[in-house]
């Protein structure tokens, strides 16, 4: 059984963007920049935020922050990013969700300019990725495809499971399995028989949010598990959505909560970070 160490393939992914920045350093040439937006001051958002902006500095890009109040208006936030939009210095603009009520999510993901949309949440990000032409792809699903890249695993023809189907995670992973030549199935909350499910899965990838949903009885032998859950049990430790110490002898591979797919999340902002720039500086066409 292999754990698959995201911290430490995150880690790599970093070291290896921080290398081709401080290249573009060091020849005197802009460097990329992300635009971070929070709304408010919800104590969660504002550790994700900051880990975020700490991620882009030490991987030597740019990064400008904004700090709007609770009670701004949309106007105010639209205006903002407009800004952003036209800013030359910013490759990538990533607005911290969830948002205040009385701002409207959907608009705010609309008004980001698509080449710079790095979350890969705006429609025609998302529309690209479910024509197999993908852009920029929301960062989580795209981890978790890099951990399987990283170790070798051949997509083709094997049955891929995901559970869950929510647009930031469950909905582009099932896309980006199909892309690599998975049978992909997708369960969520009214899925009957959910084990029935995923016993068929050679890979199986979870993104719930409930504790040990996934027992050994649900897990195919020599499985490859991918657990994106984040839970916090009541003695405050994290776990996924996996029963891991159940399943951990039965399978082939599986990733940790935490020191999982978490890292990688962050490691792929600052890759479509990358992505932005080359697409703006010509080097890629879009
Ligand atoms: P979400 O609440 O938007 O979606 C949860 C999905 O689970 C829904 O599609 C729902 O239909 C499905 N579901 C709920 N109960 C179910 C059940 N009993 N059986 C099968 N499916 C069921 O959540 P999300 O934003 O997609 O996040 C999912 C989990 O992943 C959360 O724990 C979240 O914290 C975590 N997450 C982790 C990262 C990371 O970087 N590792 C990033 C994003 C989300």
């Amino acid at each position: 059984m292999q754990i698959i160490d995201g911290k430490k393939i995150a880690q790599q992914e970093r070291e290896s963007l921080q290398k081709k920045v401080a290249a573009l350093s060091s020849q005197k040439k802009r460097v990329p920049g992300l635009c971070t937006i929070l709304v408010g001051d919800d104590a969660a958002s504002q550790v994700y935020i900051r880990n975020k902006q700490k991620a882009v500095e030490s991987c030597g890009m740019y990064n400008v922050h904004y700090q709007l109040s609770h009670t701004c208006s949309e106007e105010e936030l639209l205006e903002l990013i407009e800004k952003a939009n036209q800013d030359q210095a910013i490759d990538g603009i990533l607005v911290q969700l969830p948002l205040p009520k009385h701002i409207n999510e959907k608009k705010v993901i609309y008004a980001i300019d698509p080449l710079k949309d790095v979350d890969g949440f705006h429609p025609e990000n998302v529309g690209l990725l479910s024509i197999g032409t993908p852009r920029f792809v929301a960062c989580t699903p795209k981890g978790v495809l890099r951990l399987l890249e990283n170790i070798n695993y051949d997509l083709t023809g094997k049955n891929a499971v995901v559970v869950g189907r929510s647009n930031i995670v469950g909905k582009p992973m099932a896309q980006l399995l199909l892309n690599k030549n998975a049978t992909v199935t997708i369960c969520h909350k009214d899925t009957q028989d959910l084990a029935f499910h995923t016993k068929q899965a050679d890979v199986l990838v979870t993104a719930v949010g409930k504790p040990n949903l996934i027992t050994k009885q649900h897990v195919k032998r020599e499985a490859v598990i991918l657990d994106v859950g984040i839970n916090k049990l009541p003695n405050g430790k994290l776990t996924g959505d996996i029963d891991f110490d159940d399943v951990k002898n039965h399978v082939q591979a599986i990733t940790p909560v935490p020191g999982g797919v978490g890292p990688m999340t962050i490691a792929m902002l600052l890759d479509n970070t990358f992505l932005a720039y080359q697409i703006h500086e010509g080097i890629l066409s879009t």
